[in-house]
């Protein structure tokens, strides 16, 4: 799927032709603070496809002006989802390596009067800001010399002073109806060792500062976030223009991609893997990037999804059932399908010889013949699911096995139940079956039409297995509500049994579609001993 036409590309084409720009330059900006999610994926998407279809570049820099929340754990993690969705960044770039020049800045700032050093804590600067009915006050610090003010700048940025006790702001307008032109702080004290710069700096520029500087020097022409950021742009200008930037870039907004009944947002995906709510930022549940892998989603299904979602100035709460669609569209064609018996329940075929195993072949897809045939193992042992049973017939519509009813086992012959094996409590533990020998599939004429047709596994040969299926962690889509109140409680559902024999050496993320029960990838857990598979989906969709 290709990026559909939209408002930035109108936009970037317009530029170009007029010669406002002579190539397009953006670039993906996260902050090293937690794992990407599929929001993300959005903003990554359309910076580089953008860039792709004028020749143009996209840098990949991370805003690491935070050095709080940031880790550079967080900086591989970013590298490798960017990668796994087949964009190469022109150049990988740290909003730190800027400190340096985004100091001087700031000094030219003050030099020019338009920015001073100002005593006020965060609770009295807030009283000060006003409201967006009222204007703001000046600060009683507005109005220090230009002289003081680098005087204490310097002292700042040598350690003089303790976190919070002064702050470098510009002196825009504290009656600016945008509350982000309210002499907005542009440098913070935080005496904390930083991912990249270690102990160099305890003085750190803020977002709206640093920013447009890094886009400037990077020769960004279109720098491309979501909407929130819409009110900062006028802020954004300014510091372009207050700093003499030599490159003039412009900021465009896009609205957010979010998914139902899922939680989009870093603060609180970071929150569910510190409270153990989920096994780590790749568990198959999680909307991150890694997480969605490790479910076996493909690079091309998600792409196609968000690619699919279009592009406005909008955000966008999209549902669910379409991320899985796009998977199930990609798979189809492409994967294996093969046997698995999940809640399995014995069947012994009475009048078949004991130590034999006869083998079948079988394509792997009717749909797609270039995926070829293996050979499927059928004996005296056999297992099929549970469900698939029932003592006695319900009703006309039972398509499937009962005492006395005759089925047939996919690919191979036709059984019939003579006897069932409980337990002390009454449980089912085992079916006593018989076999006819005509009835061979694919053998021609049968006289008789079975009561359905159910796969199986043979059980001598089939391997131990786990399958994990899963349902969206949120319960709704409220994201007002608490967010431990709102976790699906099922979310995570583990159920046992066997796969076929041929897929005993079965890869990380392999792909299959489990005959009858939806799309699998292997886990990275699985072993030999044990095989363990992710469901991606159902076969069909179960949206209501
Ligand atoms: P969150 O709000 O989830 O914590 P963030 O916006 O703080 O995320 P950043 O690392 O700053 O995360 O994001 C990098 C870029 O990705 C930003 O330009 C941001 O606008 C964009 N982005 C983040 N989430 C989404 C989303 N759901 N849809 C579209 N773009 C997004
Ligand atoms: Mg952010």
């Amino acid at each position: 799927m290709e990026l559909e036409s939209n408002f930035i590309k109108t936009i970037m084409e317009e530029d170009l032709k007029n010669g406002k720009v002579s190539e397009i330059v953006t670039r993906f900006p996260p902050e090293p603070n937690a794992y990407l999610h599929i929001g993300h994926a959005r903003a990554i998407i359309t910076n580089f496809e953008l860039a792709k279809i004028f020749n143009g570049k996209t840098n990949l820099r991370f805003d690491d002006t935070n050095p709080v929340k940031e880790d550079s754990s967080f900086v591989e993690a970013i590298k490798e989802d960017i990668k796994w969705l087949g964009y190469e960044p022109a150049q990988v770039l740290f909003g730190s390596d800027y400190f340096g020049q985004t100091y001087d800045l700031a000094v030219t700032l003050i030099n020019k009067g338009l920015a001073y050093v100002c005593d006020l804590n965060q609770e009295e600067m807030r009283e000060y800001r006003g409201t967006l009915t009222e204007a703001g006050k000046n600060s009683p610090y507005r109005n220090r010399s230009i002289s003081e003010n680098l005087q204490l700048f310097k002292e700042m940025r040598d350690g003089k002073f303790e976190d919070g006790e002064k702050t470098l702001r510009a002196k825009i307008d504290m009656a600016s109806p945008n509350m982000n032109m309210r002499d907005p702080v542009i440098y913070r004290i935080i005496h904390i060792e930083h991912h990249n710069t270690g102990n160099k700096w305890c003085i750190y520029p803020m977002y709206d500062f640093a920013h447009p500087i890094q886009d400037s020097i990077e020769g960004v022409t279109h720098s491309l976030c979501s909407i929130e950021y819409d009110d900062h742009r006028i802020l954004y200008d300014w510091v372009v223009e207050k700093c003499d930037m030599p490159h003039i870039p412009h900021q465009y907004e896009f609205g957010r991609l979010n998914i139902t009944n899922t939680i989009m947002s870093k603060r609180y995906l970071k929150q569910l893997v510190e409270s153990n709510l989920v096994k780590w930022y790749d568990d198959p549940r999680m909307p991150t990037l890694t997480g969605l892998r490790r479910r076996g989603y493909t690079r091309d299904s998600i792409k196609n999804f968000v690619l699919g979602t279009g592009l406005s100035r909008i955000n966008s709460t999209v549902s669910s059932e379409m991320l899985e669609t796009s998977i199930r569209n990609d798979l189809n064609y492409q994967v294996k399908r093969v046997n698995a018996v999940l809640n399995p329940l014995k069947v012994t075929i009475t009048n078949y010889p004991e130590n034999e195993i006869e083998w079948i072949d079988v394509e792997y897809s009717k749909d797609n013949e270039a995926l070829g045939t293996r050979k499927i193992a059928f004996g005296r042992n056999v297992y099929i699911e549970k469900e698939d049973f029932l003592e006695l017939k319900p009703n006309k519509k039972w398509k499937r096995l009962s005492l006395g009813i005759e089925v047939r086992l996919m690919h191979a012959y036709f059984i019939k139940c003579n006897e069932i094996v409980k337990d002390s409590e009454g449980n089912i533990v085992e079916l006593l079956c018989t076999y006819d020998p005509i009835t061979k599939s694919g053998s021609g004429f049968i006289d008789r039409k079975p009561n359905g047709n159910i796969h199986f596994v043979e059980a001598t040969t089939s391997r131990k297995s786990v399958f994990n299926h899963f349902e969206p962690l949120m319960l709704d889509s409220d994201s007002k509500r608490d967010m431990v109140e709102r976790l699906n409680p099922n979310s995570w559902k583990t159920l046992n049994g066997f796969v076929e024999i041929d897929l005993k050496d079965t890869y990380s993320l392999e792909r299959f579609q489990f005959i009858r029960n939806g799309y699998y990838a292997t886990d990275y857990d699985s072993k030999k001993e044990l095989l363990v598979f992710n469901r991606i989906c159902e076969l069909r969709s179960s949206f209501k």
